[in-house]
């Protein structure tokens, strides 16, 4: 999608900090990190929430979560534990409208979250 920023950043129309890739998918490090590991993992097709996920799109949680296993042992909290999230809409403050995982680490995580 022309206008959409993680489409820009997959395209590197827009620069990122690179952590892994797959045929399908790219993990960067988030521009304003909640956590000392903070990392994005999306689709490199445009797809524009987890509520828009389909069977056609062959599998991409999957992807997104292989991926993001070559991200924590990347980034060295494999063993110490680490948190996978993906925001939908308003109400969970999702601010970019293009798939992604969050992959956190390397701190003690409040549960329930906020
Ligand atoms: P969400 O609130 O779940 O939609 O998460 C969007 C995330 O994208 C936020 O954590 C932002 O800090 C992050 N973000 C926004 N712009 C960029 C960018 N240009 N490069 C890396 N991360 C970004």
């Amino acid at each position: 999608m022309s206008d959409c920023l993680f489409c820009k950043i997959v395209a590197g129309e827009i620069p990122s900090k690179s952590v892994a890739q797959s045929d399908t998918a790219y993990a960067f490090y988030d521009v304003a990190p909640q956590a000392p590991v903070h990392v994005l993992v999306v689709p490199k097709v445009h797809i524009t929430s987890a509520d828009e996920v389909a069977s056609s799109h062959g599998g991409i949680i999957d992807d997104l979560v292989l991926l993001a296993q070559r991200v924590v042992e990347i980034e060295g909290v494999r063993e110490s534990g680490y948190r996978l999230v993906i925001n939908v809409g308003a109400d969970a403050q999702m601010s970019v409208p293009h798939l992604h995982l969050h992959v956190l680490g390397g701190r003690r995580m409040e549960w329930p979250p906020g």
